[in-house]
């Protein structure tokens, strides 16, 4: 995937880094795009999985909105080119303060997940004289089949609004006059292969819409979050993610009434395989049965390995030698500093530049300094 010229210039950078390859990212939503755009659905960056400004320059700049899920997050948005009408904010645990942000920047609308966020809501409108716009983060009861700690969209969590609570709701809606109901939505899950997952959460959507609509709500915008997810077994073959057939999904099962709108927060599948995280070998060493090598890289650098067991294609620069099976592990002094074990790679030596594919989403947005280390910083390839 690096061609000679490439690698080169990593030679001569300090490590550990981040590298994004920004042609693909630009293929990437210019296919997404292509895909939304047949049906008219409109598409949200979610900013966490990376914000970096070169990134969200280029995202806003090839017309998406964003969503955001916190007070600095809708800064970073404004400040890079999106528009504040098309940023939404979700999160369970807004601070005053950022809603507050929210409705001074005008943004399209707040994703509420609690009745008491929406009294909170309605009395800091109050306070400012604005009326707020809100979506019903809902709790759709669908099994993302993925990761625990990302499955969002199960009852007993602490997402989103249950359905037993509507009632309720509405009489909030009705007697809170700072209050205009804008949307519905749902976010279910992250890194999300199985695509009938989506299907059931449509047939759920099209239950709870024709709910709204029949206690005389209309909610303008369906919101189905974001959570499709990418190929990190086979990074090369699948560069893009399958955007055709996800939204094929959407158009086929989705039910819309009236004028009502769909929409789309992306994060992972739009900038996941964008980013590669390049990592010098410091030591080789043998273990009993193990060999180990040794890396500039750290769980600081990047945690989902430690976090959600997950896979990240490993890769050598340098060498072309024979293939030997590693456990490559970071300096940081917790056991699960690792990125991956009996990785097979070519002959391995002190030196030598590896590759960790596929860390464009949730990368160095999750980083730290743990150990004091410092943030590895990001290069371009243009
Ligand atoms: C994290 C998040 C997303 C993006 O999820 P991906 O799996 O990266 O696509 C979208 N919407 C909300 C509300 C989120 O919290």
């Amino acid at each position: 995937m690096f061609n000679k010229e490439t690698i080169g210039k990593f030679h001569s950078t300090p490590t550990p880094f981040y590298y994004y390859d920004m042609g693909l990212l630009r293929e990437t939503l210019e296919a997404c795009s292509a895909e939304a755009g047949k049906y008219g659905y409109f598409l949200h960056y979610a900013l966490k999985a990376n914000s970096n400004p070169q990134i969200l320059k280029l995202i806003s700049k090839s017309g998406f909105g964003a969503d955001c899920v916190s007070g600095n997050e809708i800064r970073a948005a404004i400040s890079h080119g999106f528009s504040p009408g098309h940023i939404m904010f979700s999160g369970v645990g807004k601070s005053d303060d950022e809603i507050r942000l929210a409705l001074h920047s005008k943004i399209q609308s707040l994703n509420v997940e609690s009745r008491q966020e929406m009294e909170v809501i309605s009395d800091l409108a109050g306070e400012m004289g604005v009326t707020a716009d809100i979506s019903l983060r809902i709790i759709p009861n669908v099994d993302a089949h993925t990761h625990r700690y990302i499955t969002t969209g199960l009852e007993e969590n602490k997402f989103g609004i249950l359905p037993w609570e509507f009632e309720k709701v509405l009489d909030k809606l009705k007697s809170r006059q700072n209050l205009r109901l804008k949307g519905l939505h749902f976010h279910i899950g992250s890194q999300i292969t199985d695509l009938n997952v989506f299907k059931s959460l449509c047939h759920r959507v099209n239950e709870i819409n024709a709910w709204f609509i029949s206690n005389q709500v209309f909610p303008e915008i369906i919101n189905v979050g974001g959570g499709l997810g990418i190929d990190y077994g086979d990074p090369d073959t699948f560069r893009i993610p399958d955007f055709s057939s996800y939204f094929r999904i959407f158009s086929n099962f989705i039910e819309l009434q009236g004028n009502q709108s769909l929409h789309f927060e992306p994060g992972r599948a739009l900038v996941g395989q964008c980013g590669s995280l390049i990592t010098k070998v410091l030591f080789v060493k043998k273990g009993i049965s193990t060999r180990f090598a040794i890396v500039d890289a750290g769980m600081n650098d990047l945690i989902r390995p430690a976090l959600y067991q997950s896979y990240h294609k490993i890769e050598n620069l340098t060498s072309a030698e024979q293939p030997e099976k590693y456990d490559v592990v970071g300096p940081i002094c917790e056991s699960s500093d690792c990125f991956g074990k009996a990785i097979s790679l070519p002959k391995t030596s002190r030196m030598d530049l590896l590759v960790i594919r596929s860390v464009g989403a949730y990368g160095q947005t999750m980083s730290s300094q743990y150990n004091l280390r410092d943030l590895a910083k990001a290069v371009y390839s243009d």
